[in-house]
Parts: structure tokens; sequence; C-alpha cells
């Protein structure tokens, strides 16, 4: 469990709860199911959700489904599993703001009676006209002073399918000369004839996101609604809505800052061009910042929990880089993930040496510090392979893997030594000739050291994987800010890095054929590994993902 550090949305609980003026916390999860869940969902689960959990109070689920026309079941159960593979549970059954669409439009019946509603029937261009801006007031529209008589009747026809589309809205009668927009006689109902994941065809009026909001709340006790700072400005309305219905609960908004991450872009609406652009190979691509995505890079859910509780609660920015996210994601797997060898680009080595029969192997931990991890036996044979990287004709100073004519300890084996060098005709070196020492199985060289250690794989034994590497999936850190010369803003899409991802023939030891799909490894030496959600299959040719590298990539 990460440690509880204070915030200034604790700070409100702990003085309610001291005060009496609560006995217990009830908090939500407000998501709408209009595209999958991301890195900023994800700060907000762990908060809502974490802060029920160490209160004792309650978190509940309610989908904010106002919108039909961009909302499906698939993003609905997506967001589900998300929230579930984060280690939450909701109270109860997942709720709905269209559960409140009878009680939403008693409340709009209410609210047109008691002289507080007008239906308008200005259209979207003459009320942006008639709402002014922050330089000048608002009109009234002409519509404004009907009879409450003649609001119910149109109202109930907007409601029974009497008008188009678009032509007649249901609107708050607060005060169009408000410094607050939000307050000049915002819209709450609209006309939309469109098909709804839950209600189907019932409706052709759908309430607005403020008016829906704080209403349920409200109906589900919420005790404290937390919201991202864009919301500010609309808690003037979320409490004037909740002061002008008949309801007997008022929860408390509070605003904290939206997380953000460097070099990612953080808006369901973006990440689904991407999507529908084919730019990436779907919301659960390893490179997408989509929980599901990082789920399927390998990220654990404890170490993402660890980055929500990293990035803070506050009001003031909180753009993060990657570096903190992958280093949370690295510090949960360090003491998780079994350990094996693999080589992503192989240099054959030959071991002139080897004796069938004589020359023995070692069994190795799964984990040094883990022995109920358990142990394998690591084979050894002729040929062998050792990574590119880690070999040297011409070494750089302080050079402490294989050279030729060096000795470098082959991890878990003997101590071998390089004696030629084979090439190509364009140079490149194809092969190794070592000597091992046969003394060296398990026990330091006589007379000398040998500091060096290196991962290698049996050449017999090793199996071939498809390995993926990835890297940042933009080139810029904010590619949905960078403007062009006119001061506009240039597409996103243009900063996609073309080398975001690499995929190689790599070979593993053995041992991980038959792994599950989700199963993390670290290939020691080079960071760690999951085999892939979808593409892998036990017993078949293993197919991993590169989660995170054992050093930090991303500093600057
Ligand atoms: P997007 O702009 O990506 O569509 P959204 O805020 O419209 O995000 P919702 O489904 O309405 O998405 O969000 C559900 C909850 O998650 C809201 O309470 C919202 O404030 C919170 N949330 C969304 N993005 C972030 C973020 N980047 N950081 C923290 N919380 C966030
Ligand atoms: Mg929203
Ligand atoms: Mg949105």
């Amino acid at each position: 469990t990460t440690p509880v550090t204070s915030n200034f949305i604790r700070s409100i609980i702990d003085d309610d709860l001291a005060t009496g003026k609560h006995k217990g916390i009830i908090t939500r999860f407000p998501p709408e199911p209009n595209g999958y869940l991301h890195i900023g969902h994800a700060k907000s689960i762990c908060l809502n959700f974490g802060l029920a959990e160490d209160y004792q109070g309650k978190c509940n689920l309610r989908f904010d489904d106002t919108n039909p026309e961009k909302e499906s079941v698939e993003y609905a159960e997506s967001i589900q599993a998300d929230i579930k593979w984060l280690g939450y549970q909701w109270d109860g059954e997942v709720k709905w703001a269209s559960d409140y669409f009878d009680r939403l439009y008693a409340f709009a019946e209410d609210l047109i009676r008691a002289g507080k509603a007008f239906v308008c029937e200005l259209t979207a261009e003459q009320m942006r006209e008639y709402r002014g801006d922050f330089s000048r007031p608002g009109q009234n529209s002409p519509y404004r002073e009907r009879s409450v008589e003649e609001n119910l009747d149109l109202f109930r026809r907007m409601k029974a399918g009497e008008f188009p589309d678009g032509s007649r809205t249901l609107r708050l009668k607060i005060d169009m000369s408000s410094p607050n927009l939000n307050l000049r006689d915002p819209v709450f109902y609209r006309i939309r004839r469109a098909h709804h994941i839950r209600t189907g065809d019932k409706w052709c009026i759908y309430p607005m996101y403020d008016y829906t909001h704080c209403i349920s709340d409200a109906v589900e006790h919420i005790t404290h609604s937390l919201c991202t700072l864009e919301f500010e400005a609309h808690r003037p309305l979320y409490d004037w809505v909740l002061d002008n219905v008949e309801i007997d609960c008022h929860p408390q908004q509070i605003e904290f800052s939206r997380a953000e991450l460097l070099y990612a872009v953080t808006s369901k609406r973006k990440l689904n061009q991407l999507v529908t652009e084919g730019l990436v190979s779907g919301w659960d691509d390893p490179r997408m910042p989509t929980v599901s995505g990082m789920r399927r890079r390998g990220y654990s859910p404890e170490g993402i929990r660890l980055f929500a509780q990293r990035c803070g609660i506050s009001k003031s920015e909180n753009v993060m880089d990657y570096s903190v996210l992958e280093g949370a994601v690295r510090e949960t797997l360090e003491a998780g993930a079994p350990r094996v060898m693999a080589v992503l680009d192989p240099i054959k080595v030959t071991l002139t040496n080897f004796e069938p029969g004589v020359t023995g192997s070692r069994a190795a931990p799964f984990h040094p510090h883990h022995p109920e991890f358990g142990e394998r036996e690591v084979p050894i044979a002729p040929v062998i392979y050792i990574d590119r990287e880690d070999f040297a004709e011409v070494p750089p100073a302080g050079w402490q893997r294989l050279t030729a004519g060096g000795e470098v300890r082959l991890r878990y084996s003997y101590v071998i030594k390089c004696d030629e060098v084979i090439k190509d005709a364009e140079g490149r070196i194809t092969e190794l000739k070592c000597s091992l020492d046969p003394a060296t199985l398990g026990q330091n060289p006589v007379g000398r050291k040998v500091k060096g250690v290196i991962h290698w794989v049996s050449a017999e034994h090793a199996i071939e994987a498809e390995v993926r590497l990835y890297d940042r999936l933009f080139t810029v850190e904010r590619p949905d800010a960078v403007r062009g010369e006119g001061g506009e803003y240039v597409d996103f899409k243009q900063f996609i890095n073309p080398n975001s991802l690499k995929v190689v023939t790599g070979y593993v030891e053995a041992c991980v054929r038959d792994a599950a799909p989700e199963t993390r490894y670290q290939f020691e030496r080079i960071g760690y590994f999951v085999t892939d959600r979808d593409d892998h299959l036990p017993g078949g040719k293993p197919v991993f993902n590169r989660t995170v590298g054992l050093k930090d990539s991303w500093a600057k």
C-alpha cells in the first residue's frame, strides 16, 4: 500500500467529519462512456476510490450518459474493466445518470412551475449573440417571459417529439448580466433524436451535464463531489440548481487540477482520432496513455496507483514527466517480476572447448531476493548468443563486458575468453570464437579477477520470441500545444514518433514458453517485458512487449 500524504481535499473531509457535518463520506467517479479511460482518469479514480477506502466510506461508479450520440456499451464495459484492474470496486450497482431521467424531468417541470425556467426558440447562433461575453452583459431572450402554462405545454410537447431537433431548448432563468457566463440563462434540456444505450428511443430530449450532474450527486447522497478545475466556474450553477429544486442533499463540489503527461495527449477526443485514423492499433495500443494501453504495455496497477499518489492533489498545474510514471511502474515491478535472460540483438558465440557431458550447467533463482519464485536450470551448449552491445573490439575506457582477447562471466555460468572475431565482407561481426574456463562454474577464477557479467542464452535451448520495443508516441513534449506561424494550433498528429514501435526477434530462455498472457518478466540487464495480452499464446511463439527499461531513458 502506498503511504497517504495529506492534501487540501483530505483537510476538508477531516473538518467535515470533526464538525459532524458528515458521519461518513460518499464519493463518485463519473465518467462519460464516450471513450476509454486514460492516465488522467486514473488519477481521478485513485482519488475518489482511494478516499472512500481510507475513510471507510463509499465510492459510486456513475456513468454520465447524457450525450447519446457519442456513447457506447463498449466504452462503458471497458471503463468498468479498467477500474477493476486498477484494484477498485464501486459501491453496489453501477449507477447511470439515465437512471434519473424521470426525476430530472419532474424537477424541470417544477422549475417551470416556479417561474424559474422557460422554453426558448433562439437558434444556437442567436443564443450566442444574446449571451454576450466577458466584456459585455447578455440580453434577455425574447421568450423569457412566457407564462408558466405556455412553458409547461411547450416542454411537454418537446418531450412528446412534436418539434424538430435543435428547434427549442429549456433554459434556466438566472441572470443574463452575471459576470459568470455559466449563469446567463443556461440551456438545460435540448431536443436530440438519438438512440440511447440504456433508454433506447424513450427520450428525444436530453438534460445537460450541469443540470444532471449536481442532481445525480444529490440523489446518491454524495458528500464530496470532486472534479477538475475547468468546472470551477460551473460551481455556482451546481449550487443554484440544488438550491432551487426540492432535494434534501447538497454535496460540496471541490475542484483539483487535471493530471497531464508530457509526450502524450490526455483527451478522449484526441485519443479517439488516433484510433479512428489508424495511427495506433487501437485504444489499447501499448503506446497509448489509456489504462488499457498501459495494461497491455505491462504497467502494473500498483505502479499506476503509485504514480497517481505522486501526482498529488492540488489546484496548481500538474504536468508530469513520463519518467515519473515509468519510475513508479519500475519500482513496483522490481520485486514482482521473475528474471530470465534474453538476447534481443544476438551475436553468435562458439565455445570452442565445449565438451558434451562434461561442460555442465547450473540452476538459477528467478529472483535474487525472492526464493519463493523458485529456480530453473540454465542450460549451456556449444553455441550461445550474447547481445551485440556486450562486445567491443576496441573497448572504451572502463569497459567491463567482452572484448577481443578479454574475459567476461556468463551469468550463472562460466568465464569465457574471446579468442577470435569473425566478420563478413562489410566488416560486420558475425561470430566470436571463445573458450570457457572449465574451473569457473559457480567459482571465481584462480589468480585473476573477472569483473564483468553479461547475459546470454544457449542457441539450442532458447526459443524465438517476437519482441515489441516501444518508444514515446510523440516527438514533442506537448503535441497538442504547438502553434504555427499564424498562432493557430498545429495538428497534434503531425508529431507522432515514426520510430515508436520496433519489432525484433529475440531469443529467450525456454522456461517462458508456457507463460500465460500478461506475465511480466525482467529480462536481465535489459528491462521489464510482458507477454502480450492478446497476441501471446502459451506454448506458441512468445510475443513480448517492452514495458520499461531498467534505467530511466527519459532523463533530459
Ligand atoms: P476528456 O477530456 O479526456 O474527455 P473528461 O473530463 O471529459 O475527459 P469524463 O469521462 O467526464 O472525461 O471524466 C470522468 C472524471 O475523470 C471526471 O471527474 C474528470 O474530471 C476526471 N478526469 C478526466 N480527465 C482528468 C485528468 N486529466 N486528470 C484528473 N482527472 C481527470
Ligand atoms: Mg466530462
Ligand atoms: Mg470530455
